[in-house]
């Protein structure tokens, strides 16, 4: 099957068994019917469509190593730095396409499992099969062109204990037996944004917490369908409330759902198994297979997309009402500049030194990715904070689309029309900057941004830790070698001649 339509996408996720909860209703099946999550799927179908946009047809496909059939071009194992370009080409088409505002689209973990496909032999060390299901899966999904979500997080209860010290034996999940047909999980990981409409989910370890000898039962890779018998995703509150994009026009479009996951005695077949009760292998899936390299790869793409969308929105509201020429203002907009070339910069690097990695798969190179990956949680807190300070109470002078073209249009036209903007543009606009900097959708973002890819605590720790810090070290040793040896020579006792 090549590249799915949207309509492709709609079809299958509508006639998965999903079993979801959400607003005090628990349903199995028809989740496109469900209000909190029609407009996110109507969002997702369009991404597909785009795979078939008449003159995208080169940058977002290619020709499939097994069928010949277009598939999706976030598939493609890089062999050259070109195909490393190629993959970021296609994944900046998506990321624009939202404005960096949906962290999921299918990209990003499509990019995990084919580099995790390209290093099999490192899944075969513990067994042979291993290698073959990560291939099979990788394969099968890039044929199927199916959607992923992913659950790595095991549940908060007492972060001072491992998880396997956790007040319950099955409040993580982990594994409860192991029989003829395959794995049983029971118990619950964190949070699978998509979880409800998507077509698989793929449970791996935490990027950052790291597992000992006793955590075995709790350390496995693995990926079911997301209506397999006894997986429930138990949702929080929607934040698209089924208002228009005028009032709401961040949310009405992008809201990802985020899902805890429960596993009700989950039968996983040895196929669809990875790694099995192995800490260590767990520990170095990321790092060792490549799939951080390329994960973040497809974040920073769609970071310059996000960022880019803050320097344009930070522009027209500062001109919208004069403010652009005040000193403080343009210092605030010089931030977003810079963070728009910053990550420009660190994206071209990163390609530029794009290298073979160990399973010869192009790669782009790590330093300038994980300097972003560990530098953009942090900053990217700020957007919002610029554009409250410069939006001020326009912020919340308001009025809704009912107000604006009912009653109210009079009022708004007069006393909310801006420097070079009439009232309802104006209105439309700062709903907009309301949507990205103060809305529980803006929220959610600037958290997902701090969080999504693990504690930027223990990023920064790992960030060091690995950091080939010795050449800078022995520059400054030498500059004191140096001045130590000045120093003996100026107390040094006078040679008698
Ligand atoms: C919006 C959103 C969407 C997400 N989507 C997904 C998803 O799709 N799939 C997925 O798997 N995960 C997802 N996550 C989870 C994400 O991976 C985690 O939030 C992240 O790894 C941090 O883990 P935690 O939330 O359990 O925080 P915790 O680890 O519980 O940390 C809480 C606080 O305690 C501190 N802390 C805890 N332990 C330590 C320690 N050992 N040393 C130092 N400080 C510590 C942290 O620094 C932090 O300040 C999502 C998170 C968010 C917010």
């Amino acid at each position: 099957m090549p590249a799915r339509t949207g309509r492709e996408y709609i079809e299958a996720i509508s006639a998965a068994e999903i079993t979801v909860e959400i607003h005090g209703e628990r349903t199995t099946g028809k989740v496109a019917e469900i209000p909190a999550f029609k407009n996110l799927i109507q969002t997702y179908a369009a991404l597909y469509d785009l795979q078939h946009e008449p003159g995208l047809r080169d940058v977002m496909t290619y020709d499939s190593p097994t069928t010949g059939e277009r598939v999706g071009m976030s598939f493609l194992q890089p062999r050259t730095a070109e195909d490393v370009v190629r993959r970021r080409l296609m994944m900046e088409v998506w990321a624009r396409s939202s404005n960096g505002m949906l962290g999921r689209t299918g990209d990003y973990l499509n990019a995990a499992i084919m580099a995790m496909a390209g290093a099999a032999d490192w899944f075969a060390q513990a067994d042979p099969q291993y290698g073959s299901n990560i291939r099979n899966y990788y394969e099968r999904v890039r044929e199927h062109d199916l959607l992923l979500t992913h659950t790595l997080i095991t549940p908060q209860a007492n972060r001072s204990k491992a998880v396997s010290q956790q007040a319950e034996p099955f409040l993580a999940a982990r594994i409860v037996e192991e029989n003829d047909n395959g794995v049983v999980i029971r118990g619950a990981r964190m949070l699978a944004t998509i979880g409800p409409i998507a077509d698989e989910l793929v449970v791996m370890p935490s990027t950052v917490i790291r597992g000992g000898a006793d955590d075995a039962p709790y350390a496995f890779a693995l990926a079911i369908p997301t209506d397999t018998a006894g997986l429930r995703f138990l949702c929080r509150e929607s934040f698209d409330l089924g208002r228009s994009s005028f009032d709401h026009p961040l949310a009405s479009r992008y809201e990802e759902i985020d899902a805890i996951v429960i596993f009700d005695d989950v039968l996983v077949p040895y196929e669809r198994c990875f790694v099995l009760r192995n800490p260590e292998l767990c520990n170095g899936i990321y790092s060792e297979t490549s799939a951080a390299a390329h994960m973040t790869h497809q974040v920073v793409t769609r970071t310059q997309a996000k960022t880019e969308y803050m320097l344009g929105l930070v522009s027209l509201l500062t001109e919208a009402i004069g403010i652009e020429g005040f000193q403080h203002v343009q210092e605030k907009t010089s931030e977003v500049i810079i963070a728009v070339e910053i990550v420009k910069a660190l994206l071209r690097a990163a390609e530029a030194d794009a290298a073979e990695n160990q399973w010869g798969l192009a790669t782009p190179a790590w330093a300038p990715l994980n300097a972003c990956r560990n530098w953009y949680p942090r900053f990217s807190q700020r957007f919002p904070e610029i554009l409250r300070q410069l939006g001020a109470s326009g912020l919340m002078a308001l009025p809704t689309e009912a107000d604006a073209f009912g009653p109210g249009r009079e009022d708004v036209e007069r006393y909310l029309q801006g420097a070079a903007i009439d009232g309802i543009d104006r209105v439309r606009l700062f709903r907009l900057a309301w949507d990205t900097c103060l809305s529980a959708f803006a929220g959610r973002q600037s958290l997902y941004e701090y969080f999504f890819f693990g504690d930027p605590v223990r990023m920064a720790g790992a960030l060091v830790a690995s950091y080939d810090r010795d050449p800078y070290k022995a520059r400054v040793s030498a500059l004191l070698a140096d001045d130590e040896l000045a120093i003996e020579m100026l107390h040094a006792e006078p040679v008698e001649p």
